[in-house]
């Protein structure tokens, strides 16, 4: 299987080439030239898999360079019982009769990054080794809060790996960035950027297009990649569990083969709604993706109007997560859509110019076929975590409860009440006091007393990564302008 810049068909790299790169020299992301199709008896062969049989079937239909004792290595080494805390690793919980939720977070950060950021830096480095690639990687990550934990869990003590995670100043919430000052690894740095997610996210773009400091590196003995969603072996895995979640449905026997599904997903940087459209080209019945944001509304106005516009005011939300306003993997799928390179790569210099985009009557219609974006802002967020635990019992984080208000939204819409799959993607306990506050809890503790108080309130165990956060030293105090984040990189790899 042969990969693409998403901007120019012309480059063509072999899988651990694309996952090397993370990002093509153009700007353009690595994506496969085409989407394998589950064979016609996969879903009931999967069905009566574990999770990691599962991860190595889908991913060895995209790394055909990868022997299935090395995938079978990976995976068992990722989604193991010392990662995650039930051997279903990506359970699918049933709410009532047609609305499921696949629970992301058992990892151990949390946050459904786990999924991803448990693999890839055994797809990374196995790709490094076949490329003969002796220097080392030095992984650069800009966070909205999640992704930064996730990959400094994935790769602390990794060898030939370095990994340093700029975030938001004051676009984090504290349990998130408590979790990332207090990393230990001897491989890893975390630094803060005065500014929004979108200021970290551009000035790392920045940094790797920057030659000088290729060079300069380089002379160090050491080299860029990336471990955003834009690099291919995160997408890869997140493909596994929409598939795995049908199959979970199947063999508990609350769907039979073929029934049609929804997939409603808390969307930021569109890394996890792409992994459910490629699962349904490759054959999955899912009939609608339902895009959820909060009032950082960027994509469901792009997919009413087919206008990408940037060019609005940023909010700080509860579900930070998703406080974004360029969703790069929304590139992957205008290729999918368009398969025109030259098509995606005028939309990304109009993007890149002007702040936006429309896409023609044609590509929006196509998209329209398939996805409905629904938004909504913090109270109805609130209100959400409370409807759902008093309805159900069942309690959901703020950017999970983002998703199920979109679902609910698109039912009443709609009147579609096909069975639908919201995709939870963090413990509740990571945003204890919004969480909290939705359930009416007024008088709240303060630091780490949270987790115990929301834990209290709703019987709910504390996730044991982060009760551990109490014994555990902060460890990272740097805070850097936008322009100055190469300080920080060279400061690193002395
Ligand atoms: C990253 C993240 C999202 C957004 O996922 P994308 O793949 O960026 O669309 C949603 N919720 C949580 C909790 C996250 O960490």
């Amino acid at each position: 299987m042969q990969y693409i810049s998403t901007r120019d068909r012309e480059q063509q790299f072999s899988a651990s080439q694309a996952i090397a790169k993370g990002l093509a020299e153009d700007g353009g992301l690595l994506t496969p030239v085409y989407l394998p199709k589950l064979p016609r008896r996969a879903l009931e062969e999967l069905k009566n898999m574990s999770y990691q049989q599962r991860a190595v079937y889908v991913m060895k239909l995209f790394l055909d360079e990868f022997s299935v004792k090395e995938l079978t290595d990976f995976a068992n080494a990722a989604y193991g019982p010392e990662k995650f805390d039930t051997p279903a690793v990506a359970p699918v919980r049933a709410l009532d009769g047609n609305t499921y939720c696949l629970e992301l977070w058992h990892g151990p950060t949390c946050a459904f990054k786990d999924m991803a950021l448990q693999m890839l830096p055994h797809l990374l480095t196995a790709s490094l080794r076949k490329q003969e690639e002796e220097k080392t990687v030095c992984i650069l990550v800009a966070t909205s809060g999640d992704t930064g934990k996730g990959a400094l869990e994935g790769f602390r003590d990794v060898d030939h790996t370095k990994i340093l995670v700029f975030y938001p100043k004051d676009g984090v919430s504290t349990i998130q960035e408590l979790q990332m000052v207090t990393q230990e690894g001897a491989n890893v740095g975390v630094c803060s950027v005065v500014g929004n997610f979108d200021d970290a996210q551009t000035g790392v773009k920045r940094l790797f297009s920057d030659e000088k400091l290729r060079e300069q590196l380089a002379r160090r003995g050491y080299f860029l990649s990336s471990a955003n969603s834009i690099n291919w072996g995160r997408v890869l895995p997140q493909i596994v569990y929409y598939i795995s979640a049908y199959c979970d449905l199947l063999r508990d026997g609350r769907l039979e083969l073929g029934d049609p599904v929804n997939v409603c997903v808390p969307t930021g940087n569109f890394g996890n709604i792409l992994a459910a459209y490629y699962a349904r080209d490759m054959g999955v019945p899912i009939q609608k993706l339902i895009c959820a944001s909060n009032s950082n509304n960027v994509l469901t106005d792009f997919l009413s109007t087919g206008t990408y516009d940037r060019n609005r005011t940023f909010f700080n939300t509860i579900s930070p997560s998703m406080d974004i306003l360029i969703s790069s993997n929304l590139e992957r799928l205008l290729l999918a859509i368009t398969q025109e390179d030259s098509e995606v790569r005028g939309y990304m210099e109009q993007l890149n110019a002007t702040g936006r985009y429309q896409v023609s009557d044609r590509v929006r219609e196509k998209i329209q076929k398939l996805f409905k974006g629904y938004c909504c802002g913090d109270e109805e967020t609130k209100r959400v975590i409370a409807a759902i635990h008093e309805k159900f019992g069942y309690l959901i984080d703020p950017h999970t409860a983002v998703g199920f208000s979109a679902l609910s939204q698109y039912r009443a819409e709609t009147g579609d009440e096909t069975a639908a799959i919201v995709a939870s993607t963090a413990s509740p306990f990571k945003f204890c006091t919004d969480v909290l506050d939705a359930l009416g809890v007024s008088d709240r503790a303060q630091g780490l007393d949270v987790l115990d108080q929301l834990s209290q309130v709703t019987g709910e165990p504390v996730p044991a990564p982060l009760a551990a956060l109490r014994s555990k030293e902060s460890r990272f105090r740097q805070t850097v302008e936008k322009e100055h984040m190469v300080d920080a990189v060279l400061g690193m790899l002395e």
